[in-house]
């Protein structure tokens, strides 16, 4: 794939970049690991100094970033706008709490005892050079929620950016240069993905995090398990939206419909499959349908814009595929199920909702990364679970219900990082973010996110 800024509204390739060639990896290898032995000994006060500025910086270039991304991927204005203020809050969240997330832990004095020791303690040192494989769909945010835990541990990030957001990656770079970290603290590697095993397989790298597809991801850990290098990844969802019947439905199908096409419909934690107690169905179907058909699906760049195109030809493509088969066996477009007729330029979609949806649907098992929707019908709480456990994936859930008793069983049940209860998935600084099954392992975010790159270190006094 060519390291290009091609705009999703329009088809047109604006730039173009030369991926780097093996001497300038180098350099910056070696640069990341000098960077690091230096950066390692700094306290949390001069980290958080650094990571506020940067904070600073980006509330600054707010409009100007948000209109790079919107340009390189597509997302509305006002998401690219939100998507940068939210990791400016981020930034300053793991500047005040990393110092707590990070501190020493003290075993009880018995157990201390009981080992042997005087005295014992776990601290948390950081881990070296962590590569970040990032995707183009939240081109700040995925990276932000990596870098700035990464940071203010005392890590050194290496960013190897989607191809498609270089303009993104490179503003990254910058910001974090002009917030006043180091040189090598953080560096942008434009470069393909065939670049990736040899740094990743390079002694100065000792970590990896991945968030993009499944293929990418089970690549990049076969390498990492090879050299026994630690990951983290992040890859799809095809999230459950379970409503029941004692359930707000007017809300419900309001926010299902921001719940699905939030991001042009391509966020790993979009709910995907809406699963509907009969007693509500029709009446949530008709709602739903009703606030999908009535989004504006457009420019980009226009404040009024809902939903705009895809972010590559190549992802409509796919999109158009699963539904093209699941409509070929038998399913209903509700609303949608094509190209707009309005935008013949551009890699638009139309806000689909698709019913009758059966197993040997294709779309029944993948993830349909764009504004389609799958609502089945159900008759039961077991069928619920069942249905919405019915995924390789497993990252996040919502279920939708005013039954206590019905929460704790999808609670105890629901396969997946999360369970959000009459709302949608969203992250937050302070909320462990990641999943299970075939999403991925690990976890962003938190004072879980910032312990998954650092070595945990056992300190024992005789
Ligand atoms: P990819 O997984 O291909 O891309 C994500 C990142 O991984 C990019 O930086 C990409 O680089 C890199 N990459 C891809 N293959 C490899 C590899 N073998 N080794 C190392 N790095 C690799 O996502 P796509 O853009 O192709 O999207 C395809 C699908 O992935 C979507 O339809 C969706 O299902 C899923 N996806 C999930 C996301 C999420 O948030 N969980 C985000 C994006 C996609 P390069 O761009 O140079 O190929």
């Amino acid at each position: 794939m060519p390291i290009a800024t091609v705009n999703p509204a329009t088809g047109e390739t604006l730039k173009t970049f030369d991926p780097l060639g093996p001497e300038e990896i180098e350099r910056r290898l070696a640069r990341a690991a000098s960077a690091f032995g230096q950066y390692r000994t700094t306290g949390f006060d001069r980290r958080a100094e650094l990571l506020n500025r940067a904070a600073d910086l980006l509330d600054e270039d707010q409009r100007d970033i948000a209109r790079i991304m919107t340009t390189e991927m597509g997302k509305p204005i006002t998401a690219a706008r939100a998507e940068a203020a939210k990791c400016a809050k981020a930034m300053r969240w793991y500047a005040e709490n990393a110092r707590e997330l990070l501190a020493d832990e003290h075993p009880s004095a018995a157990d201390v005892t009981d080992s042997g020791a005087s005295r014992a303690i776990v601290r948390y040192r950081p881990l070296g050079v962590v590569l970040a494989v990032m995707p183009w769909n939240f081109p700040l945010w995925q990276v932000v929620r990596f870098a700035a835990p990464a940071l203010m541990a005392g890590n050194v990030g290496l960013l190897k950016h989607a191809s498609n957001v270089p303009q993104t990656a490179l503003y990254l770079e910058d910001l974090f240069r002009r917030a006043g970290f180091p040189e090598g603290c953080f560096q942008t590697l434009l470069i393909g993905s065939g670049a990736v095993e040899d740094i990743l397989r390079d002694s100065r790298v000792a970590a990896a995090t991945l968030t993009g597809s499944e293929p990418a991801g089970r690549s990049v850990a076969a390498v990492a398990g090879d050299e026994v290098k630690r990951t983290v990844l992040e890859l799809g969802g095809s999230d459950p939206f379970v409503v029941m019947p004692s359930a707000d439905i007017e809300r419900a199908a309001r926010t299902a419909v921001t719940a699905r096409v939030q991001n042009n419909g391509q966020s790993c934690i979009a709910a995907k499959r809406f699963i509907v107690h009969t007693d509500v169905y029709d009446a949530f179907c008709e709602r739903f349908t009703a606030g999908m058909r009535e989004l504006t699906v457009g420019d980009p760049s226009q404040e009024t814009t809902d939903v705009g195109p895809l972010a590559s030809e190549q992802g409509r493509t796919d999109l158009e595929e699963l539904v093209d088969d699941a409509l070929r066996l038998g399913a209903t477009a509700r609303c949608g199920g094509q190209r707009p007729e309005q935008h013949d330029k551009g890699w638009f979609y139309e806000p689909t909702v698709l019913t009758g949806v059966t197993p040997s649907m294709r779309i029944h098992r993948e993830e349909a990364f764009g504004p389609v929707a799958t609502v089945y019908r159900v008759s039961g709480l077991d069928e619920a679970v069942t249905l919405a456990n019915d995924s390789p994936f497993g990252l996040s859930s919502n279920v939708w219900t005013r039954d206590d008793g019905e929460v704790e069983r999808f609670v105890r049940d629901l396969e997946a990082g999360g369970v959000f209860v009459n709302g949608m998935t969203a992250s937050h600084p302070a909320l462990p973010f990641g999943g299970v099954k075939r999403s991925g392992y690990g976890r962003e975010l938190s004072g879980h996110g910032i312990r998954e790159f650092c070595n945990v270190t056992t300190v024992w006094h005789a």
